[in-house]
């Protein structure tokens, strides 16, 4: 069931002083089980994108179709659409507001129609995918930690059970145990779960470690699309238009333009490393 992207284009503001061209002919597919990234400047239209994966934007021109459906047709209704296609938008705790948690989490299965006798297991069942303790839920979700709150507001679009989850910089803001809680369970969501991961971040290393395909987006267009490996390999490019490269890829090249033999298209610590263990060995 992929999500299909048809010439979009989309324009705030039209036909007025203030009108702005934030996404110009966009065409993307996104593939069942993939971990997409999204990466680009700020204001190159990443966030108005995503927002047209699930209707929340109607295209200006152009089309959005979810498993080849238009979703702006009358075959599929916008609920449907936004219950496949879950959405976490930036700081999403700041959208709480139950009195408790288990109450911010059953919302979105209420709008959905999910019988009341099912919101129990279901909510237990979003709460298990974030780590969060089932005894926090009769808590007020304000009196939680601010990772505690993001994980709440993230159950609260899992619990829908979206075959899609686009996440806007999801990490922004958490300390590194935060982050990285938070990006071990995407992860594991992709890898478990099979959901389509559509993750927009400036963390070049997160990208590099759990993407399996980037978009470059530049002033509303899309510039690259490839593996990490594939996109990082142009760091003079990325580096031009604002974005930078995983620190162990630039480190890597610099090493290589100062004439050591090493391979500049690895990104983690550990390959880093080994490469440099090889070159000295070899001298
Ligand atoms: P990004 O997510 O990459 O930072 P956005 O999609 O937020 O980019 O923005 C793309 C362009 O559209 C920017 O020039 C931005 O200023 C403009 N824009 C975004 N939201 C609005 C809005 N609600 N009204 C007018 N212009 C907007």
């Amino acid at each position: 069931m992929p999500i299909r992207v048809e010439n979009l284009s989309y324009i705030y503001n039209a036909g007025q002083p203030m009108e702005k061209l934030a996404l110009n002919n966009v065409s993307l597919t996104i593939n069942d089980g993939e971990f997409l990234g999204i990466i680009g400047h700020t204001g190159s239209g990443k966030s108005t994108l995503v927002q047209h994966l699930n209707g929340l934007l109607k295209p200006s021109s152009g089309r959005v179709y979810l498993d080849d459906v238009d979703i702006h047709s009358k075959q599929i209704s916008l609920r449907v659409v936004r219950q496949k296609v879950g959405m976490v938008f930036q700081y999403p705790e700041h959208q709480l507001f139950g009195e408790t948690v288990f109450e911010d989490v059953a919302f979105g299965l209420k709008n959905m129609g999910v019988p009341e006798n099912q919101l129990s297991q279901r909510v237990d069942e979003a709460l298990a995918m974030v780590d969060l303790e089932l005894d926090l839920k009769e808590r007020s979700p304000f009196e939680l930690s601010g990772g505690q709150k993001r994980r709440v507001a993230i159950a609260g679009v899992l619990a829908m059970r979206p075959k899609f989850l686009i996440l806007d910089e999801p990490t922004a803001g958490l300390d590194p145990k935060g982050r990285d809680e938070i990006l071990k369970q995407v992860s594991r969501l992709h890898q478990k779960r099979n959901t389509t991961i559509i993750l927009i971040s400036h963390n070049m290393e997160d990208m590099a470690r759990f993407a399996t395909r980037l978009v470059v987006l530049v002033q509303g267009k899309v510039a690259l699309v490839g593996t990490p490996k594939e996109v990082f390999s142009q760091a003079g490019y990325l580096e031009k238009i604002g974005l930078g490269v995983p620190h162990m890829t630039r480190l890597l090249n610099e090493l290589k333009l100062r004439g050591c033999n090493v391979s500049s298209d690895l990104y983690t610590i550990e390959d880093a490393e080994s490469e440099i263990v090889k070159l000295l060995e070899n001298k």
